[in-house]
């Protein structure tokens, strides 16, 4: 039993009962953390707005031992990140985010890289004109930061070095034409695309940020979705909320 203490950002809130919330964070100093704050949803709860998704706060917390969940004792803004929870496309890309912290660790595992890498993009969503490049740029880096980094100087099934005509992109990097049509499902890419890749693992935050895409940025976000849904085993329920919203507004909002 004992008591618990980190700066934290909230990537779940649920609803329980008549009156608590079961929220998840993402904590510097214990990973993935689940908890029940009691009363939160009570008028004048000393959580207020709080307990809101991507809200960046000093946590305070007691763990009995006896289960995964622990006490939510106190949960003190630092940062409420409301300005990417007020525009749709930022909001949109903040849950792609968040959702790729939520299911590509495991609980109580502390990665203090990936805790500042959220935080990070969070800041970038709120000022950046682009949520998408910023997705992307957390993308790009999570993946590689949870061990994930896909090979993109030769084919990861037979070994044949990197560049050879009609790439594609499956589980691990880069296979070749004759591995992507014996495998399992590989994506085609474009060289330009690669080239983006290595480009965007290789720059700053601020650099990668900054760096034009064009035509490619939409097949690298295509591209780390396919390879955190391998990883998830689904796809990410994110994605779908992108693609309702932009049927729903063809103009992006915040780009119009
Ligand atoms: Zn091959």
């Amino acid at each position: 039993m004992a008591l618990g203490k980190s700066a934290g950002v909230v990537i779940g809130s649920f609803p329980l009962g008549e009156s608590d919330r079961l929220v998840t964070f993402y904590s510097r100093d214990f990973g993935k953390i689940r908890g029940v704050a009691k009363a939160a949803r009570r008028m004048r709860s000393r959580f207020g707005s709080a307990l809101e998704l991507c809200t960046l706060g000093e946590l305070v917390f007691f763990d009995g031992g006896r289960s995964e969940l622990v006490r939510i004792d106190h949960f003190d803004i630092t940062r409420p990140f409301d300005r990417v929870r007020e525009d749709l496309e930022r909001l949109a890309q903040a849950a792609w985010i968040i959702e790729c912290v939520a299911r590509l660790t495991a609980e109580r595992d502390r990665h203090v890289a990936l805790f500042a890498l959220l935080v990070r993009s969070l800041r970038a969503l709120e000022s950046s004109r682009s949520p998408a490049r910023v997705a992307i740029c957390f993308g790009v880096r999570s993946i590689e930061a949870l061990g994930h980094r896909p090979r993109l100087d030769a084919c990861v099934e037979c070994g044949r070095a990197y560049p050879f005509p009609r790439p594609a992109f499956g589980a691990g990097g880069l296979v070749c034409e004759a591995c992507a049509r014996a495998g399992e499902d590989a994506l085609p890419v474009s060289p330009a695309t690669i080239g983006a890749l290595e480009r965007l693992r290789s720059l700053s935050w601020e650099e990668a940020l900054a760096l034009p895409l064009g035509k490619v940025e939409a097949e690298i976000s295509e591209i780390l979705e396919a390879q955190v849904s391998r990883i998830i085993g689904h796809p990410t329920r994110a994605t779908k909320f992108q693609r309702d919203l932009r049927r729903l507004l063809p103009v992006a909002p915040g780009r119009a």
